[in-house]
């Protein structure tokens, strides 16, 4: 019994004398930690925030989102919810063969049907940030590059709602300097 306990103490103090170890070792380590928010880390390359819109290259108000939906459909947690207006407008194509047409056949017949299309457009991209796990599928699903992480490093809020975004706004107001 006595050895028992003894062999238990001796246990204790080694477990003690190992942390303790630890301990000196790292406090004469250089700190790599900052104290937020007195301090700002000066690199965050390779940080994954939420995920972000992508402008396009032409036209930084509009996203090169082409509201095909794969994003929606591969997020295993349902962040993203979009906003799709439908648009029909006419085809490039009849366009063309309208113009090609010489002004003598376009009396002689009879006006062509008109071709039309209908185009997807982004009304609003919602994101509920509460639920992502930051799993990269959306990103890697995007046909049009039109995702990507964002380097939100200093995110904070006092409830969920302040984690519910749209993506759309949120570009357009950072392309706004807002
Ligand atoms: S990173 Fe993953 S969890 Fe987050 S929105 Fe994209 S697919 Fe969903
Ligand atoms: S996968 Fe890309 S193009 Fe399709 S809806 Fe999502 S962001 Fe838009």
């Amino acid at each position: 019994m006595m050895v028992k306990k003894i062999a238990q103490t001796l246990t204790g103090l080694w477990s003690l004398v190992v942390g303790l170890r630890v301990t000196g070792k790292n406090f004469f380590q250089p700190q790599i930690t900052v104290h937020y928010p007195r301090e700002k880390v000066e690199s965050i390359e390779g940080y994954r925030g939420h995920i972000e819109l992508v402008p396009k290259d032409n036209d930084p108000f509009t996203a090169r989102c082409m509201a095909c939906g794969s994003c929606a459909r591969v997020c295993p947690s349902g962040c993203i919810t979009l906003h799709i207006k439908k648009v029909t407008e006419p085809a490039v194509s009849a366009k063309k063969e309208d113009n090609s047409q010489k002004p003598e056949q376009n009396n002689q017949k009879a006006a062509p049907a008109k071709k039309t299309k209908t185009k997807r457009v982004l009304e609003a991209f919602e994101l509920n940030y509460n639920y992502c796990s930051l799993c990269g599928l959306c990103v890697q699903s995007c046909p049009a590059g039109g995702l990507r992480f964002s380097d939100n490093v200093y995110l904070a809020g006092f409830s969920r709602k302040e984690f519910e975004f749209d993506l759309l706004a949120r570009m357009r107001a950072q392309k706004e300097g807002k």
